[in-house]
């Protein structure tokens, strides 16, 4: 049965009082939207939109702030081809002056039903095998109204033979979720706000894997690819998937949704995605994205990471991140929550079901540790301020390291580890991290979509439900004040300590040598402070570090080192021959259509951040990344172990 989704500040006599109301209250026939996705291979989406209306004016509007984009990015200027229509007549329109996601238009007497088309031009997320298409690229409702509200009836017809994946409840069983050829597949009757929150994957080489079938509500991974074996996901990534669907219902003890979809599209050309859902998740990786050890190992934390986001994110909503309509700023402030602590628990999950092993998890722990205590940009802007800034600091590239970025992942990683780590020494090991989800994450119990804000202050109330501690201040002291360091102290209490050593980590050489790795190039940032491309272009130049000094800048490019032709190992013995000695590292160095050269003075050798043990200290990270349930093992893992 579908329940509304609601708003409000958590108190379980509402959440309870929210289950009696009835649904679709300000609005009595649902808009009805067919999206028609048969011109996906052209990069085209159509939609046909029939709008209960009264005459009088009207303002209908497509979404600007989506929701887990932190930004107001709504595709307007992709939307076209928008002609309205009632009783056969076109009806002329004129958009806002101000809010160009607004279009104004008059209802004639005796018109009850208007009739809207629309196409959009599609950008990403689409090839000629598969697409995804996430509703704002089509939707049209009015404006100045809560999205909740208004009651939506979609349909959608696909490519004869493609699959669909999406969380929506198909009407008739029989159409989905591969439909008949030429078939529309009509959905029950949502309102706009849950419409929004359930995309639609489609594909021609289409599988659906149940999961973890013990467990209630059901959950499927959905999956389209451009090539055919892609789709078939190996038996190791399936038994990660079901080991994953166990170990978040050990670890959260709740879940908000009727049912799960993990939808996941792997294609080169159609790009990368990850965002979530209340009962699905699109998540985008590359054509080979988990066809073997290597590239899984990148991708380990992107479903783990979407999933944990029905609960902290969807269900658990900072309060200035939730906004009753797609129109309204979204603030940031509490992304250190929403997404730091997805991000912290996402990177455990992955550990817990499978996708990757503690000692990868530690390295990848390390790096990030590494990277954000050497981002100058935190002397001078807090972890709150990238937050509060969020869809600003999206994207930078160049001087990153001393703009900041999206820190509030990272940092946010950092700062639930330290205080998992705290609860288990101030409780003597009783108590974790584990037991602050089952509070937080699990007010209500039992729901299904719905979104429950919260601010500040509930957070420290139950933090201090499970150990009692200043929580107010560990909070304000490492999020709002600046912090020329970053908080290694959740590793310190974990066990380990981040050191530095000549040689990359396993885990790092297994990752850059995945092709089309987001690690592709050479990395010395922690040497002579430089991100290289594969080409000599150098992607970014830390601040204060030997390479600014010497004055070189992002997207300049190293033609010769040492009087060599530039290559990714000529850069890195360069590196390791400077050391000890006192003669500079020699660049030529392309600036636009000048050529210039460096000298550049560092002779410390390579360095590369790896955690290492502190012997007689309690393993915690070690704990937190042990599985609370029975680990199912794939069929080949099986084998393995009896021979
Ligand atoms: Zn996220």
């Amino acid at each position: 049965m579908y329940r509304s989704p609601r708003v409000f500040q958590a108190s379980l006599p509402l959440l309870l009082a929210v289950f009696a109301l009835p649904l679709g209250r300000a609005q009595k026939a649902p808009i009805e939207i067919t999206v028609d996705l048969s011109d996906a291979p052209r990069k085209l989406f159509h939609a046909d939109v029939d709008l209960p209306v009264m005459a009088g004016p009207i303002s209908l509007t497509t979404p600007k702030w989506i929701p887990g984009h932190h930004m107001p990015n709504g595709p307007v200027e992709e939307i076209t081809g928008v002609v309205f229509t009632a009783n056969g007549q076109t009806l002329p329109w004129r958009r806002d002056d101000v809010d160009i996601y607004q279009f104004h238009l008059t209802i004639p007497q005796g018109v009850t039903t208007l009739h809207a088309h629309l196409d959009c031009i599609v950008t990403s997320r689409i090839s000629q095998k598969m697409a995804a298409m996430e509703w704002e690229t089509l939707l049209l409702y009015p404006a100045n109204m809560p999205v909740r509200d208004i009651a939506i009836q979609p349909s959608v017809k696909v490519p004869a033979g493609w699959g669909v994946g999406t969380a929506l409840t198909p009407v008739s069983s029989g159409s989905y979720p591969v439909p008949a050829a030429g078939a529309v597949t009509q959905f029950a009757v949502t309102n706009v706000e849950q419409l929004q929150d359930s995309p639609i994957i489609t594909g021609q080489y289409f599988h659906e894997f149940p999961l973890a079938p013990e467990i209630s509500p059901k959950h499927y991974i959905d999956v389209v690819a451009d090539q055919p074996e892609d789709s078939n996901l190996r038996p190791s990534v399936l038994a990660s998937m079901n080991n994953l669907v166990r170990e978040a219902d050990a670890l959260y003890g709740s879940h908000h949704y009727l049912v799960y979809h993990f939808l996941l599209t792997l294609s080169d050309v159609a790009g990368g995605m990850g965002l979530e859902h209340g009962q699905s998740s699109d998540n985008g990786v590359g054509e080979k994205g988990f066809a073997d050890d290597a590239h899984e190992l990148r991708e380990a934390d992107l479903l783990p990471h979407e999933f944990t986001h029905s609960w902290n994110g969807k269900y658990r909503r900072p309060v200035g991140l939730y906004q009753p309509d797609f129109a309204t700023a979204q603030q940031g402030a509490l992304l250190w929550v929403y997404e730091g602590m997805t991000e912290y628990l996402g990177d455990v999950l992955s550990v817990r079901a499978g996708f990757e092993t503690q000692a990868q998890y530690r390295d990848k722990l390390a790096q990030t540790a590494a990277n954000l205590d050497y981002t100058p940009g935190r002397e001078w802007r807090s972890t709150e301020d990238t937050a509060v800034a969020a869809s600003v600091v999206q994207g930078a590239r160049a001087w990153w390291n001393w703009k900041r970025g999206q820190d509030y992942y990272p940092e946010g990683e950092l700062l639930w580890l330290d205080a998992d780590t705290l609860i288990r020494k101030l409780s003597g090991d009783k108590k974790s991290l584990d037991d602050f989800q089952k509070i937080f994450l699990a007010k209500g119990g039992n729901t299904g979509p719905l979104i429950v804000t919260y601010g500040f202050d509930e957070l420290v109330q139950d933090l201090n439900a499970v150990v009692p501690y200043d929580w107010a201040t560990f909070l304000h002291d490492r999020i709002d004040k600046i912090n020329p360091h970053a908080d290694l102290a959740g590793i310190e209490q974990g066990g380990y300590k981040l050191v530095f050593k000549d040689k990359q980590s396993a885990t790092q050489r297994t990752m850059a040598a995945a092709p089309g790795g987001r690690n592709s190039g050479t990395n010395c940032w922690f040497s002579i402070g430089l991100r290289v491309g594969g080409d000599g272009t150098i992607s970014d130049v830390r601040w204060n570090g030997p390479a600014d000094k010497a004055h070189l800048a992002p997207a300049e490019k190293i033609i010769a080192v040492n009087g060599q032709i530039y290559s990714a190992e000529a850069l890195r013995s360069a590196i390791r021959d400077a050391k000890g000695n006192t003669e500079p590292i020699h660049l030529i160095v392309q600036a636009d259509s000048f050529v210039s050269m460096i000298d550049l003075d560092y002779h410390d050798g390579e360095r590369f951040p790896v955690m290492e043990r502190v012997e007689g200290t309690p393993a915690y990270l070690d704990d937190i990344t042990k599985p609370l349930t029975t680990p199912q093992k794939a069929p080949e893992e099986e084998k393995k172990a009896e021979e």
